[in-house]
C-alpha cells in the first residue's frame, strides 16, 4: 500500500506525466544486445524518451543510481493481469459471487505489483468481460500505475476448449447462459473464427490469442489435444493479419502446435510436448517460443495439495507442469527463438522474475535470458527501436538492481528502481 501511495504521489507530482528532462546516473548500464556492461553512465531522458547515453556527469539534481546496475525495463510476453490463482473453492465462489467490477478492482493491485517488480511492459493473453482492455486504457491514461499493456482481449477457443468460459457447468446453468459464440470468443468454423477476430478488433485488442490445444487449468479432461481444424486456424490467422494483429497460440500437444505453426501464428505459448518435428518447424518458420516455465513449476507444486485444484485439473497439472523446463532446455539447445513469458496469474503476480532463474538453470546464460525479456520480447511485440533497450529514441523504461545480474540472475527478483515512459515509480 505504501508503494501504491508513493506511486500516486509521484504521478500527482508530475500531473500523470513525466518531468520534461531528467538525468539518471548509473554505476553501469547493460548493453542487452552484446551482454556487456558500460561503466559509469548518465542517461538523459526527455519527455518520456531516452535522449542520450553518455559518461556519468553526477550533476546536481540527477537521479543517483551510481551504486546500481541499470537495465531496460523487463517485458513479460504472457500474463493475465486481471486474475490470480486461488484454491478451487474460492475460484468457484468467485464464479458465483464476483462481478467483473470486483475483478477489475483486484487487477489494479496485480498491475501495480508487476510494475514494481521491474516489468514495464506485458502482453496480456486473455481475460473475460474486456477487463484487460479497460485495464490497459486506465494505465495508458495514467489513472493507475501499471506496466504498458498489449492485450488479446478474450482468448479465442472452440466449444469445450481451453478458454470456453462455460466449461463443465451444470446443465441447468449451461442452458441459462446459452452457447458463448464468437462474440465471447468461442468458435466452431472458419466463418466464426473470422467473426471472433473482428470482434476483438472492435473491442480494442492489440493482438489475437487462440487456445490451439487443451490446457491445464480449464475444467476439461484433456490437457493437450488439438482443438482446431487447420481451416479454422488459417481463417483466424489470415483475418488477424488483415487487422495488423499478431497471433499467439497456447499449445501443449505437438499436433496442435504443428497445425498452429503451419497456419502462421507468431508465437507458441508453453509448447510442453514439443517433439523433434515441431522443433524443426519452429526453425523453418522462424516463429517464437514463449516457455512459461514458472507456470509449469507452480501448477506441478500445487497439484500435490489435494484441495487446491479440481479433480479434473489436478492430474493435468501433475503431468504437464514438470515437463516444461526440460522442453525449454531442448528448444534452447536446438536454437529455437525464445521470448520471455511466465503466465503470471497462474502464480502470484509480481513473481515474474523467478523465470530468469529457471531459464538459467535449464542452460541459458543470464545475458540470453535478459535478452529474451528485452530485445526479443520487443521483436515479438513488433516494437523494435522503441522497447527493449536503453538507447536514444527508445521509451524511457529503465530499472536498476544491486549486484550483477550477469553473474547472479536472481538479483532481478529484487528490483530497486523503476521508471516507465520517464515516470519514476520506485526509488532505492
Ligand atoms: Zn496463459
Amino acid at each position: 500500500m505504501k508503494q501504491l501511495y508513493m506511486a500516486g504521489l509521484l504521478l500527482g507530482a508530475f500531473g500523470g506525466a513525466h518531468a520534461a528532462t531528467q538525468t539518471i546516473d548509473c554505476g553501469r548500464l547493460l548493453d542487452v544486445k552484446n551482454g556487456t556492461w558500460r561503466e559509469g553512465v548518465s542517461i538523459v531522458v526527455e519527455n518520456g524518451v531516452v535522449k542520450s547515453v553518455g559518461p556519468m556527469t553526477r550533476a546536481a539534481g540527477n537521479i543517483d543510481l551510481s551504486r546500481h546496475a541499470c537495465l531496460p525495463g523487463l517485458i513479460d510476453m504472457h500474463v493475465h493481469l486481471t486474475s490470480e490463482t486461488a484454491p478451487v473453492v474460492e475460484a468457484y465462489r468467485d464464479r458465483l459471487t464476483a462481478d467483473p467490477q470486483d475483478m477489475a478492482f483486484r487487477s489494479v493491485k496485480y498491475a501495480h505489483r508487476t510494475l514494481m517488480a521491474g516489468f514495464t511492459t506485458v502482453r496480456d493473453l486473455g481475460a473475460a468481460d474486456g477487463l484487460n482492455v479497460s485495464l490497459k486504457r486506465a494505465i495508458a491514461a495514467g489513472e493507475i500505475p501499471g506496466p504498458r499493456m498489449f492485450t488479446a482481449g478474450k482468448s479465442i477457443a472452440t466449444t469445450g476448449g481451453h478458454a470456453d468460459p462455460t466449461n463443465n457447468l451444470s446443465h441447468f446453468l449451461s442452458e441459462k447462459l446459452g452457447a458463448p459464440g464468437p462474440e465471447k470468443g468461442v468458435i466452431d468454423s472458419p466463418e466464426e473464427g473470422r467473426q471472433a477476430v473482428r470482434q476483438r478488433y472492435k473491442e480494442g485488442a492489440d493482438l489475437i490469442k487462440i487456445t490451439a490445444t487443451g490446457g491445464v487449468l480449464s475444467q476439461a479432461a484433456n490437457g493437450q489435444n488439438s482443438q482446431y481444424t487447420e481451416d479454422e486456424l488459417k481463417a483466424i490467422v489470415s483475418t488477424a493479419k488483415d487487422y495488423g494483429f499478431r497471433v499467439a497460440a497456447h499449445a501443449h500437444g505437438a499436433e496442435g502446435m504443428k497445425r498452429a505453426l503451419r497456419a502462421g501464428v507468431d508465437s507458441i505459448e508453453h509448447g510442453t510436448l514439443m517433439d523433434d518435428e515441431t522443433v524443426a518447424l519452429f526453425k523453418k518458420t522462424g516463429h517464437w517460443y514463449v516457455p512459461t516455465i514458472s507456470a509449469g513449476r507452480y501448477v506441478a507444486d500445487k497439484a500435490k495439495d489435494p484441495n487446491y485444484y479440481s479433480a479434473l485439473v489436478r492430474p493435468k497439472a501433475a503431468a504437464i507442469g514438470p515437463q516444461l523446463q526440460a522442453t525449454f532446455a531442448r528448444a534452447h539447445k536446438a536454437g529455437v527463438k525464445i521470448a520471455f513469458g511466465t503466465d503470471a496469474g497462474v502464480f502470484p503476480h509480481g513473481e515474474n522474475a523467478k523465470e530468469f532463474g529457471y531459464m538459467v538453470e535449464a542452460g541459458m546464460t543470464p545475458a540470453e535470458a535478459i535478452r529474451s525479456a528485452t530485445l526479443h520480447a520487443a521483436a515479438l511485440l513488433d516494437q523494435p527501436g522503441r522497447l527493449g533497450s536503453v538507447e536514444p529514441g527508445f521509451a524511457a523504461d529503465i530499472i536498476a538492481v544491486e549486484g550483477d545480474p550477469l553473474r547472479d540472475v536472481k538479483v532481478l527478483e529484487q528490483v530497486k528502481f523503476v521508471m516507465k515512459d520517464g515516470v519514476v515509480y520506485k526509488k532505492p
